[in-house]
């Protein structure tokens, strides 16, 4: 048995700055363990659908802190380890391998695993789904060998994936059942605009349709879909999802519900147990509703935030929901939530994929997306839904209305 004052269950993203943030705020050597099933220390995720599996960027890079920043704090990193058990009485976490950790504060860090397809054939090798730095080496070395390749989904890992695999000279297919590209998020001007772009940089697009099955003989060779269409490939990647890693906390009695259930404090329904990241479904007071956040600005934050308070620092989580993502040469940012809006205004020029959104409720600003735009609207767009402000007159001056 290993006890410390804090664990860390889970060893991604909110690990890695929860450690930063819990140095700056004095931890003592010894009173911080991690746990990890991951084989790697504490790594960015964003890379791994950008920089990296396109091969510009390398491991080291990737991660958030390096090796001797753990060794100088005095901080244990537990990797390859898989707890499948918590006592939160006893306070202690136990590993499929025998050992244990016990705890005084624990900070519930799981993330998310990807959701998988149940196909026929989805067990041949060379179908793949992307979340771990192991998964994002395997794709690249496939892409190395592939000429063709499926990607299923058009949603943010789909879209990546798909204009890393183009650029690399991969003949790619990127198919889904919507109608049109990220249909969830996007608006039908903002679908029209990625899906010329991505047929102008090669990638076909198979719109409205699902998978039938894979083919192949231990390899991949095909994937089929429902109308029969037969595509040759010798790779595929699913982007289809995720779903918070949840079991462990609700058999432990935690409450969960689309992921562990925390106030805004980030504290869940068990003392001394604190959620952060992908996991933590949480109480957002700036909109006043649950939420659930899947992004890296979120694992940061709230990983910093949960280290303040398992410090000590008890102060609720006030942050408006942020991402951002890359694909080809754009880069595009996006603050907020669109749920509820009433209207949508544009500026720019969307054909030219130099332009924003902006979304309103009762003429207040809730959500906004900029791409290629003056500095000024990436600084005023979080400024205005924390104060849910409307759009200055100045900026509503060259706006057009469209499609929510
Ligand atoms: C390929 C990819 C690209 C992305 N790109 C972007 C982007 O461009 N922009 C953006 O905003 N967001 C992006 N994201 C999302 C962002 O990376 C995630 O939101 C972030 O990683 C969440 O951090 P987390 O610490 O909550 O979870 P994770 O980083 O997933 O870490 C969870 C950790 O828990 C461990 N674990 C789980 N269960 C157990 C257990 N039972 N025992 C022990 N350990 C366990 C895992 O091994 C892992 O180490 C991307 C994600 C991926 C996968």
């Amino acid at each position: 048995m290993t006890d410390y004052r804090f664990v860390i269950l889970g060893g991604g993203m909110v690990a890695g700055y929860a450690a930063k943030e819990l140095v700056e705020q004095g931890l003592k050597r010894g009173e911080l363990g991690i746990v990890s099933s991951d084989t790697a220390l504490p790594y960015e995720r964003p890379p791994l659908s950008k920089g990296f599996l396109a091969g510009k960027e390398d491991e080291a890079s990737t991660l958030i802190n390096d090796a001797g920043f753990y060794q100088s704090h005095g901080i244990d990193v537990h990797l390859g380890i898989e707890i499948d058990r918590l006592d939160p009485t006893t306070k202690r976490l136990h590993a499929r391998t025998g050992e244990e950790f016990s705890y005084e504060k624990l900070l519930a860090a799981t993330g998310a695993r990807v959701r998988t397809l149940r196909l026929p054939g989805a067990d041949l090798d060379d179908l793949f789904y992307l979340r771990s730095l192991d998964d994002s080496k395997r794709i690249r070395a496939a892409a190395a060998q592939a000429e063709q390749a499926a990607v299923v989904g058009a949603g943010f890992i789909g879209m990546e994936v798909a204009s890393v695999l183009a650029e690399k000279g991969v003949k790619t297919t990127m198919l889904f059942p919507e109608e049109r590209v990220w249909q969830r998020f996007f608006t039908p001007e903002m679908s029209a605009f990625f899906e010329r772009y991505y047929e102008g940089h090669g990638v076909s697009l198979l719109r409205g349709q699902s998978l039938k099955a894979f083919e192949g003989d231990g390899k991949l060779s095909a994937v089929v879909v429902e109308s029969g269409q037969r595509l040759p490939v010798q790779m595929a990647v699913a982007g289809i999802g995720v779903a918070p890693a949840t079991e462990l906390f609700q058999s432990a009695g935690v409450a969960v519900e689309n992921g562990v259930v925390t106030n805004e404090y980030l504290e869940t329904s068990v003392h001394d147990i604190y959620a952060a990241g992908d996991v933590a479904s949480y109480w957002d007071v700036l909109y006043k509703k649950r939420r659930r956040v899947e992004h890296w600005d979120n694992a940061v934050e709230q990983g910093k935030h949960a280290a303040r308070l398992l410090a000590g620092q008890r102060a609720p989580f006030v942050h408006v929901p942020y991402f951002f993502s890359d694909v080809f040469d754009l880069s595009y940012e996006f603050w907020g939530d669109v749920d509820g809006s009433d209207q949508v205004i544009y500026r720019g020029d969307v054909s030219r994929g130099a332009f924003s959104v902006w979304w309103l409720r009762d003429e207040r600003t809730i959500a906004a997306f900029v791409m290629n735009r003056p500095d000024e609207e990436r600084e005023l767009a979080p400024q205005l839904i924390a104060e849910q402000q409307p759009l200055p007159k100045a900026l509503l001056a060259e706006a057009h209305t469209g499609r929510s």
